[in-house]
């Protein structure tokens, strides 16, 4: 590759403790493309998530992690949000208590902020229709659009998002999918860890796949739907 990629990743290790779970990956993820990481349960792809985002655990003991010139792997977790980071965790993180609303409005008290709640509302209409509710009653594909549109709240660059289809009937899948795929016209950048091997692939642009914390694939995602070996090894699709 020649192109300066936009987030690097270089020979990052991380670890919980003495586990030795990322064991020293590299890879890029181009400006405004999505990028699927896939692996069996385990694998190590929310480690990977978390030590992008810089949060306490895992410790990246070391590699480097470079954002649009910026160091990340020096940083702390909220600098690394400040720099452009958004990581949208499994069980997403809804704050009781608050409305829909107010979740998106508390995204947005520190500058820079990102999309104004009227356009978040324009993406995200069922939101619109439930911005007085209580975020922790939502559904949960309704809770997964929530904590996507609290990260775009915020000015960012990078979306990381850790299995947002978890759990949700096909039909709401698809409506996120239509939503990630309107994210990626306005030029962010996503990494989507997913279970659903399939329906990321279909999304994403590349994929990257991990095993045992190692990468053994890294290309096009439709090479990975074409290729049978591969689909079953190590993602048992
Ligand atoms: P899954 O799809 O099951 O979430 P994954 O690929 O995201 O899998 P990770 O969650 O990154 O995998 O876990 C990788 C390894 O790290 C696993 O062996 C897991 O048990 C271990 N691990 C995860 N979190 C911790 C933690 N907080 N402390 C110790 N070990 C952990």
């Amino acid at each position: 590759e020649t192109a300066p990629a936009f987030l690097s990743v270089w020979e990052m290790q991380a670890y919980y403790g003495e586990s030795y779970i990322v064991q020293g990956i590299s890879f890029n993820v181009h400006e405004g493309e999505i990028l699927a990481l896939l692996g069996r349960n385990g694998a190590g792809k929310t480690t990977t998530l978390r030590a992008i985002a810089r949060m306490d655990s895992p410790q990246m003991n070391h590699g480097e992690v470079w954002l649009d010139h910026q160091a990340l792997h020096n940083m702390k977790s909220h600098e690394a949000a400040a720099a452009g980071i958004a990581l949208v965790p499994e069980d997403r993180c809804i704050i009781p208590g608050l409305t829909v609303e107010e979740n998106l409005e508390l995204a947005q008290i520190a500058p820079p902020v990102g999309w104004s709640i009227d356009r978040l509302y324009e993406l995200f209409p069922r939101l619109a229709e439930r911005r007085r509710q209580e975020g922790v009653t939502l559904s949960g594909g309704e809770q997964q659009m929530l904590a996507v549109a609290r990260a775009l709240a915020r000015d960012i660059k990078v979306l990381l998002l850790d299995e947002p289809y978890e759990g949700l009937a096909p039909v709401i899948v698809d409506e996120i999918e239509k939503t990630l795929r309107l994210i990626k016209e306005q030029g962010i950048t996503t990494i989507l860890v997913e279970q659903n091997a399939v329906r990321a692939l279909e999304l994403a642009d590349r994929a990257v796949i991990l095993d045992t914390g190692s990468i053994v694939f890294d290309g096009s995602a439709s090479e990975v739907l074409e290729n049978e070996e591969l689909r079953a090894e190590y993602l048992a699709i």
